[in-house]
């Protein structure tokens, strides 16, 4: 049997860990003044890590590749696909997350909406069936997917994946029920996601 002593110091181990795990800055290294000394994503917003651009590879998934940018917003491949299309749009600027967001930063929000599912819907619209080369979906149908099946999160912090914000652009359905509770949680709210609707309406 574990001792008392022993068992309390792992309990308090193993909360340390996950307090951690929450609160620590994540993908991002700041200096000693607060600057933003590196961050994962100002360099794939900004293209630092396009291997056609002589940039290295954040990951070979990824590949530092964007599907769609404009002036102020990117959008590119969620690492870890949680839904049938699992895309992240950011501001280029870095703005750490949701709660430093004032009125002035609708426009954006609403930019990486509009980005995120104009690069959801180009994807469904050339998804092509393997066996006879086709389309999948007709304009209509992709319409009706980005109607009923698109879904725009953003992190809560402190439960934020990385400390630049970022707009989590799903096409449904989820891969099983712990993603869908992460990153579409519908039956009520929850402390560590907020619809990009949510926020905007809360900024007006
Ligand atoms: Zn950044
Ligand atoms: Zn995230």
């Amino acid at each position: 049997m574990v001792p008392v002593g022993v068992a309390a110091t792992l309990a308090l181990a193993a909360c340390g860990t996950l307090a951690w795990k929450v609160f620590r800055p994540k993908g991002v290294v700041y200096g000693s003044d607060a600057l933003v000394m590196q961050c994962l994503f100002c360099d794939i917003a900004h293209g630092r890590t396009d291997p056609a651009k002589g940039g290295r590879p954040a990951d070979q998934r990824l590949q530092g590749r964007l599907l769609h940018e404009t002036a102020d917003v990117a959008v590119f491949c969620n690492l870890a696909v949680h839904a049938h299309l699992h895309l992240l749009a950011i501001p280029k600027q870095h703005l750490q997350n949701i709660s430093v967001l004032g009125p002035e930063h609708i426009p954006l929000l609403q930019q990486l909406k509009a980005a995120g599912t104009e690069a959801l819907r180009e994807i469904l619209a050339n998804e092509v069936d393997e066996a006879t080369g086709r389309r999948i979906r007709t304009p209509a149908e992709v319409e009706e997917e980005a109607r009923n099946n698109f879904v725009f999160n953003f992190h809560v912090p402190p439960f934020n994946s990385i400390d630049h914000l970022h707009l989590h652009c799903l096409h449904l359905p989820s891969h099983g029920w712990l993603s869908g509770l992460k990153y579409n949680p519908t039956c009520c709210p929850v402390p560590w996601s907020c619809s990009c609707d949510d926020v905007l309406t809360k900024l007006q």
